[in-house]
């Protein structure tokens, strides 16, 4: 790996934990850290990521998916989170937020290491929900998992970044047919739950430009959603919009995905 390279990798992404490493070089930014600390180590350990790389974790929201380790792994690497107002007010209430913080404010950029982080609002049932756009040079990476649904603000933001993370949350048939309680499946499909495979493949005309190289897929559902499904359905729909040239990967919960280079 070249000092300067820029990654992504994707230590997993799912209902059961959520945490994505944009690395340059040295300086690593977590975004999320839903799994817990023990976990994070090893999964970096397989990836022979040393964990001091890491210098900040942003956090999108305070659902334990994206913050189960976000106290200890922070304080134990000795690292900020960067976080709004709301979401740090909500953890600090609860126990479960680390010594070092940075307040952002949702919808104005900050810089962070060798980033610009561009924090912006999405329609998800937390208290103050955000995706990011983070950029280096001449890449940007939009980040948007768990999102009810695709509002203009959302597409606006992810239109032509280099690299995507969307949710792919569910396909509504198997959402349907699940054992799932009717007020859990009301909620998921609601404009403040998550995004459903249909939702996500309907914005890829919108959202991917001529700039865009790499589609990640993610917050996958265990028992409502199937990886070849998505992978056939993704693959079709980028043939469709003639961008078979995108480099798709599907996330998943319990393995790392990455590194994938950006530059
Ligand atoms: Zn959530
Ligand atoms: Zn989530």
């Amino acid at each position: 790996m070249n000092c300067m390279d820029f990654n992504i990798t994707v230590l997993g992404s799912g209902s059961s934990g959520n945490a994505i490493l944009l690395s340059l070089g040295d300086n690593g930014i977590l975004i999320d850290a839903g799994f817990s600390r023990k976990e994070i180590l090893t999964r970096l350990n397989k990836l022979s990521i040393p964990p001091e790389t890491i210098k900040a974790i942003l956090v999108t929201h305070e659902h334990s998916d994206h913050v189960k380790g976000l106290r200890v792994t922070a304080d134990t690497l000795d690292i900020p989170a960067y976080l709004n107002y709301e979401t740090a007010k909500f953890l600090e209430s609860r126990n479960k937020l680390c010594k070092k913080k940075y307040i952002f404010d949702s919808g104005t950029p900050f810089k962070l290491l060798d980033f610009t982080v561009h924090p912006f609002r999405v329609a998800h049932d937390a208290i103050d929900p955000v995706g990011f756009i983070i950029s280096s040079s001449n890449f940007n990476i939009g980040v948007a998992l768990d999102i009810g649904h695709m509002n203009t603000l959302a597409k606006c933001r992810l239109k032509g970044c280099h690299s995507i993370i969307l949710e792919s949350n569910y396909d509504t048939e198997l959402l349907n047919k699940s054992k799932r309680p009717l007020k859990l499946k009301r909620r998921i499909a609601g404009r403040f739950g998550h995004l459903s495979n249909d939702d996500a493949l309907n914005s890829f005309h919108e959202i991917l430009t001529e700039n865009s190289k790499n589609l990640f897929l993610g917050h996958i559902s265990s028992e409502c959603n199937n990886h070849s499904i998505l992978t056939d359905k993704a693959r079709k729909r980028l043939s469709e919009i003639m961008r078979k040239d995108i480099n798709l990967s599907i996330l998943s919960q319990h393995e790392p995905s990455g590194p994938v280079l950006i530059s």
